[in-house]
């Protein structure tokens, strides 16, 4: 075999994408390396998906142990690893009943295809405009991107589906003031991270839990990169007491392996009915092995209670290095989830700095062209934190020319 290379990408590659300059070969708990053997720290986590970091043992010997007795068979039959992971998942959570598929969109399109049917089952045909939010992010398919409250995404592949609007993030007025006996379902990411890493306000979503109530209508949190511990929670609704109908999740939820899964009550799955909705490779037992594999490594002792002491350690290094370069506006977020905003005369240059560390041997991300965002395993050891941290320093360092 010819050796791979990135120039290569662009022959073969449709354009969707620019992916940087190095091809990464391998990884080991919060390391990578590339096809020239240089290591980098690793505070992307591959967007908020390696919870665990790179190769953790557990998830090898699930994949390894599942994928020597049963790949796949279908949902004419169900499986061991996926009851079990849905027995998992309902006892972690506020939800009755799981539906599962292999991504972040595919979740949203269930969540929003459960609620506009049970409006519809339940209360006619004209109950069916959904609510979201500027600066969402839902996923790509049409019907997510529809829903999502980024014009961009949208861009070209008029017509959308109809019935969606979208009021601004966080102003329960503007909210109050959509919502109607026509709302079939509200969506809400808990926090906006995509859009910004921008956390919701108590009041908020406190606010909309009640205004849904009052239209009977449904409040769909998104939780597919809040979801699974990244916020020191198993998801963030639990941060706020604040409990949807229906929860996607995705990302983090595989810690790798692509999973996705839609969670809802008692109360609205039945709309949900045989022959409704489906997915050749939801419930595929190698994915559902590895995802509880991921779970349990989660609820042991003392995991999710270590996010929330790591993230004091990062906001700690992040306030230590403004103190000598004065680049940082604000560091939101909540547990391993965190944005910085740069100060108004950066903005736009998130992606400038992401680049440089990526040189000094960080793997960072930004959040939209002002906020870099990290979003590292939760398991990350200090010293890997403090090793990422110095790189980040001196990338700045270039950058400025400071
Ligand atoms: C990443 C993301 C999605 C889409 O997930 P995919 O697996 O890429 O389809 C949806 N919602 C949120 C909040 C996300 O961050």
């Amino acid at each position: 075999m010819t050796p791979i290379t990135r120039d290569q990408f662009d022959d073969v590659m449709v354009p969707n994408y620019a992916p940087g300059k190095i091809i990464p070969v391998r990884g080991a708990g919060s390391h990578v390396w590339d096809q020239a053997g240089r290591e980098y720290v690793d505070f992307a986590g591959g967007i908020a998906v390696n919870v665990l970091g790179h190769a953790h043992p557990a998830l090898v010997k699930a994949l390894t142990t599942q994928g020597q007795a049963l790949w796949h068979l279908s949902n004419v039959m169900t499986n061991e690893p996926a009851v079990a992971l849905a027995k998992k998942l309902t006892e972690l959570t506020f939800a009755d009943k799981v539906f599962f598929c292999s991504s972040g969109a595919e979740a949203n399109e269930a969540a929003l295809k459960l609620a506009r049917r049970h409006a519809f089952v339940n209360f006619g045909q004209d109950k069916h405009e959904i609510i979201s939010t500027l600066g969402s992010f839902h996923g790509r398919t049409l019907f997510t991107v529809s829903v999502g409250g980024q014009a961009k995404y949208k861009e070209g592949f008029e017509p959308t589906p109809g019935g969606i609007s979208h009021v601004p993030y966080n102003d329960l007025e503007a909210l109050r003031a959509q919502i109607s006996a026509r709302t079939a379902a509200v969506i809400l990411e808990p926090i906006q991270g995509e859009g910004g890493v921008t956390p919701a306000t108590q009041a908020y979503l406190e606010g909309a839990r009640q205004l849904c109530d009052e239209h009977n209508a449904l409040l769909i949190f998104d939780e597919v990169q809040t979801g699974v511990g990244r916020t020191g929670q198993m998801y963030a609704y639990q941060q706020y007491g604040v409990r949807p109908d229906i929860m996607s999740s995705a990302k983090a939820l595989g810690g790798g392996f692509p999973i996705g899964a839609m969670l809802c009550t008692d109360a609205v799955a039945p709309s949900l009915a045989f022959g409704t909705h489906g997915s050749t490779y939801g419930g595929n037992p190698l994915a559902c092995a590895v995802s509880l594999a991921v779970l349990n490594e989660l609820t042991k002792p003392g995991v999710l209670a270590s996010v929330t002491l790591k993230a004091e350690r990062f906001r700690a290094g992040l306030a230590a290095i403004d103190e000598h370069y004065g680049l940082f506006h604000e560091v939101r977020g909540m547990g391993l989830l965190i944005g910085i905003e740069l100060m108004p005369d950066w903005h736009g240059k998130a992606k400038d700095i992401v680049g440089a560390a990526l040189e000094e041997g960080l793997m960072m991300l930004v959040a939209g062209p002002n906020v870099l965002r990290f979003a590292p395993s939760l398991i990350i050891p200090d010293a890997d934190i403090d090793k990422g941290l110095a790189r980040l320093k001196k990338a700045i360092g270039n950058v400025t020319g400071r």
